[in-house]
This record gives structure tokens, sequence and C-alpha cells, in this order.
């Protein structure tokens, strides 16, 4: 009998059934899929070239036109998560030695910072503690708040004191600004109004994250002056993770025109990506295998915010978060954001309640309730507990629901004190 040349024998658990238990995903991401969405992506596959996928691709893009609210004709969706939108907004637009402002109030900054540096940029960072918002005047010239900077001291309440000023647009002259609309690690709404102006006025383009608000919180495009905005597809639109919607005005294309090096990555490429999706006129070439099924989801995930409506959408994710708000209040939680206008509807943020380890209550949650919720991330870690009602689990029920688990508990997981 012949001896078989295999080394390594089948792994058991994939001889197994796969496993994949019910839960309510109620953190910042992802949240649950419904069914309609979930029987898109299991539709049989279509070669990403067929008329019927660029058919479909069409529709996405038309989507997040809407979604956005703009007439950008360049406009797609990556293939990749919210942070492949973030690598391609930055690889497209700066070049080695550009300039750029990153706003700085959680991770999402810090991370745009990181990308940018290694992309040879001169990063300058506005810092923000977490939980706090940026106004025009920080991003202007000068921010006096604390920050998170290296050149800073712990004050007593362990907030972090810059020696001195950091200083915005008007010293820098950076050609890129980044701002996070939805900071899902502090849960902060950024306010846009003004600022797409004041960046021009700069010579300046906007680039902004919408990974965690789109459709959760209203932003106009157009009418904000948005030059980049890219967001996710786990989140308000219900899809499940690995595309990413992204738009580019014709400031932004007029400046990836006049680069002089090519951008370092050849996937994320905006010039072959915008003949794939047909913005370009030329007829469309493969670029790479598009994730079809991905596309699928994304468009029934567009279609249904499409059904919903904009403003109802915004309205919903508005009213839930006010009434989980009042719960968290109620159970005797402080919430993280001070003010109430400057509350992510999608993303909730609790300070971590004395007596209690945050990890105890997310494990209590996931063990007995079946719910996941998270922990804080970068700068909020151990601070704070983040609720996240995007979406189709933007609902009372599940308000009601999450509140009635955290009340359980906070019975049950207060920690001896020794
Ligand atoms: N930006 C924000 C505001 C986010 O909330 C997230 C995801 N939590 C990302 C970027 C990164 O997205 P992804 O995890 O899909 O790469």
């Amino acid at each position: 009998m012949a001896t078989s040349l295999l080394r390594i024998p089948p792994p058991q658990g994939l001889l197994r059934p796969l496993a994949v238990p019910e839960r309510l995903l109620l953190g910042p991401g992802p949240s649950n899929v419904p069914p309609r969405i979930l029987a898109a992506g299991g539709r049989q596959l279509l070669g990403h070239m067929h008329a019927e996928v660029l058919q479909v691709m069409d529709e996405i893009k038309a989507g997040i036109q809407y979604a956005f609210q703009t007439q950008n004709q360049l406009t797609l969706a990556i293939s990749g998560s919210g942070h492949c939108a973030m690598e391609a907004a930055l690889l497209n637009l700066l070049e080695s030695g550009d300039t750029a402002l990153v706003a700085v109030n959680g991770i999402w900054g810090q991370r745009a910072a990181e990308i940018a540096r290694r992309l040879g940029a001169h990063v300058h960072e506005l810092l923000k503690p977490p939980g706090e918002y940026f106004t025009l005047r920080d991003i202007e010239e000068v921010s006096a708040g604390c920050g998170m900077g290296q050149r800073a001291q712990p004050d007593p309440g362990g907030c972090h004191i810059p020696l001195c000023f950091m200083q915005g647009l008007s010293r820098h002259k950076p050609s890129v600004l980044f701002i996070t609309h939805g900071e899902s690690s502090t849960g902060v709404l950024q306010p846009l109004e003004g600022l797409g102006e004041l960046c021009h006025r700069h010579g300046c383009l906007l680039l902004v994250d919408a990974v965690a608000s789109l459709g959760g919180a209203p932003i106009f495009m157009d009418q904000q002056e948005i030059d980049v905005l890219y967001s996710g597809s786990q989140k308000v639109l219900n899809a499940p993770p690995g595309s990413a919607p992204i738009s580019f005005s014709k400031q932004a294309r007029e400046k990836m025109l006049r680069r002089k090096t090519k951008p370092s990555s050849f996937y994320l490429d905006l010039g072959w990506l915008a003949n794939y999706w047909g913005c370009d006129g030329e007829p469309r070439r493969y670029h790479h295998t598009a994730p079809v099924n991905s596309f699928f989801s994304l468009r029934e995930g567009l279609a249904m915010l499409a059904e919903t409506g904009l403003e109802s959408s915004w309205e919903r994710h508005r009213a839930n978060c006010a009434r989980l708000c009042q719960g968290l209040c109620d159970l005797g939680l402080e919430l993280f954001v001070k003010e109430e206008v400057a509350r992510l509807p999608t993303v909730t943020t609790v300070r971590v309640p004395e007596g209690y380890d945050w990890k105890d209550i997310t494990a209590f949650l996931m063990d007995n309730h079946a719910i996941e919720i998270a922990g804080g991330l970068g700068p909020s870690v151990g601070k704070v507990l983040r609720i996240g009602l995007m979406g189709c689990n933007s609902t009372c029920g599940n308000v009601d629901r999450v509140l009635r688990a955290l009340q359980d508990a906070l019975g049950h997981c207060r920690r001896r004190s020794r």
C-alpha cells in the first residue's frame, strides 16, 4: 500500500460544522446583518466583469452619492474595510514631502497620522482630549485645550496639558486636513459646518472619516465642501465588513492628477479604480477580482438606507441614542461626552463606573445576554464602555434590552474592595 506523503493531517476543527452563535452586536461595529442583506451576499457568484455586476456597481455608486449627498463622479467602493478606504484616501492624495494636518481626538486621527507618516508626508497633529471636538478656531490657528501629545504633562485629573499652543491651518499650510466625523473610540460627533470653506480658504483639501457616522448623523459632502469622504459597510449600512464607500471632489481629483509620483499601492490606485468603476468615461478594464458578493450586500444595505430615507434614518438614530443616554443616566452611569450635541448617535460612551472592571461588564453581557458591547479603544481604553446602535440595530427594543442587561451586570460585577 502506498504511504501518504502528507505530514500534516486535515485539521480537526475544519472537519466539524461551522459554528456561528446568535448574538446582538451592540458594539461600535460590526452591526447585525438583516436577512435581506445576508441573502444578497449568499447569491450565486457572477464574474467581476459581467454586465450585471457592473450594473450593481453603478447602483452602489448612486447609493453612495445619495448617502454622501454628492454629485461627485469619482464615487465608488473600495474592496476592503474602513482602514483600506483611509489608506486609499491618504495614499492617493499625499505624496512624499506633502504636509498634512491631522485632527487627533481619538484613535482614528492617530491611525491617519501613522498612515500619512508612512507615506513620507510631514504630519502635524492637532490634539484634543478624548471626548472633545474641534472648533473652527482650533483648526485655523490655536488649540489651547489639553491634548495627548508627547510634550504634555498629566494634570491631576489624568488629562494632559500641552506645554505649548499647537497651531493649525494658518501656521502649517497643509495640503490636506484629516478629521473624523464620528469618533467611535470616544463617542464624539465632530461638527463639520464651515470646515470645508475654511480649509479651501487656506488652500487645503478636507478629508473626512465617516465610517461610524454615515447614515446615523447628517453629513452633506457637496454642501459642506468635503473633498474626500469615506465610510464602511458594517456599521449603519448593516452589510458585512469588506467594502468601503468613498468619494472625491473635483479639487481632490485635480490634486491626484497633478501628482509627480504614482501612488505607492497598485491595488488602491484611484486611477485604476476610477476606470473599473466606470468613473473615467473609458471602457472598463480588469484591475482586481472584486468581492462581488460583498458588493451585492453593500448594494442591499444602500438600498435599505434609500428606502428608509436619510432624514428618517438620522432621526431614528438620534431618538434611540437619546433614549439610551437617558436610560444610562437612570442607571447611575456617567456619559463620557458632556455636550449633548457632540454625542455620536451611533456610538454612546459611558465612563466605567467606580468599583468595576470594564472587562467584567462586557464579558457578563456576552455570557449571560449574548450581547456585545465594547470597552474603550486607543486613548479611551479602560475609561469607557461603548454601546453601538447602528442601522437596523438602532431600535427601542434593543435600547431596552441592553439597559436591562447592563442593570443585571451592575448587580453582579462589582469588585469586592480589599
Ligand atoms: N474609522 C472609524 C471612525 C471607525 O469606527 C472604524 C472602525 N471601527 C474605522 C475607521 C476602521 O474601519 P475598519 O475596522 O472597517 O477597517
